[in-house]
């Protein structure tokens, strides 16, 4: 299995919203990472084949994805951001709406629902409607119905969108538990959900690949740009104005700041270990400074 992108360009009139962008996949998880509008969506669109490119091509197993797109689509799952629920459909009864559509055996759909409602834990409330679902098995729901094809290629679009931490746990277990001999690929700009779950990660920042590599690899990166310093309170404005601020821990005489920078930012400044959060803070400041 190998899902390669070359050189991948999407433009809406003048703005490119991605840039030539590339990279090849093999079996595992891969979580896309990247702010609010940095074409994480678009991307998936692409894969998927619900929008064309601009320039460039998709490959599944060296083949162009696009001149066949049925074969590609038999061996891809896809939940989509904007994926929409019939509210007065039980859960069983989407399952069996998406199995049809899907053109799959009444019969062998039965039994393919149950077991993939059974894996996502939504036996017990199969034949709840949908509108009485929680966001997390609403989500849950999204993930079984991308799953019934068993694809080969399974894309996530925001999958822990308005879940608890609660339900992020039980969506990370799940996805680690039927990711074997898959490539799963899952966009969030939630830096943990990434950090546990993923076993590499692409960094995705105004539509162009930044960097990819495990998680260790991308934070080391920027070794010696992280670095914690006590400011006084008068000092505090100023020093929050001109740095890129991961933390801010108050104390009785001043305020530690974790600050992300490639000079050391004050006298007292001690360099200290960077983590995803930094790493994500570096790459997409000016949301960090929203
Ligand atoms: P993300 O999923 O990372 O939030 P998107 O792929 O949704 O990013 O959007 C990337 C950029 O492309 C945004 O600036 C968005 O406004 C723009 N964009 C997306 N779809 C369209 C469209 N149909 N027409 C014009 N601009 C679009």
């Amino acid at each position: 299995m190998l899902l390669e992108l070359n050189n991948i360009t999407k433009n809406y009139d003048d703005t490119v919203v991605l840039n030539d962008v590339s990279f090849s996949l093999e079996p595992g998880v891969y979580g896309l990472l990247g702010s609010n509008g940095s074409g994480k969506t678009t991307l998936f669109r692409i894969i998927c084949g619900v929008i064309k490119q601009n320039a460039g091509t998709v490959n599944y197993n060296h083949d162009d994805a696009r001149t066949n797109p049925d074969a590609f689509r038999s061996v891809l799952g896809f939940l989509p951001q904007d994926f929409s629920y019939y509210p007065d459909f039980t859960g069983m009864k989407f399952m069996l709406y998406i199995a049809a559509l899907k053109g799959i055996n009444k019969n062998f759909a039965k039994k393919r629902c149950l077991e993939l409602l059974k894996l996502v834990g939504l036996e017990d409330v199969k034949n709840k409607k949908i509108k009485k679902y929680s966001g997390g098995m609403k989500q849950r729901l999204g993930i079984a119905q991308a799953m019934i094809n068993d694809p080969e290629v399974l894309i996530l679009d925001e999958p822990t969108v308005g879940l608890d931490p609660k339900e992020r746990v039980r969506f990370r277990n799940l996805i680690s538990s039927f990711s074997e001999n898959k490539i799963v690929i899952l966009s969030t700009h939630i830096v943990s959900d990434v950090e546990y779950i993923a076993d590499e990660i692409l960094v995705l920042n105004q539509g162009k690949l930044e960097n990819r590599g495990v998680s260790s690899a991308l934070v080391n990166t920027i070794n010696g740009y992280v670095w914690e310093s006590m400011v006084e309170t008068d000092k505090l404005d100023e020093m929050l104005a001109k740095h890129i601020i991961s933390n801010q821990k108050h104390e009785a005489t001043g305020t530690i700041l974790r600050i992300i920078s490639k000079e050391k930012p004050s006298n007292n400044a001690q360099q200290v270990q960077p983590t995803l959060e930094d790493l994500y803070l570096y790459y997409f400041r000016e949301d960090a400074e929203r």
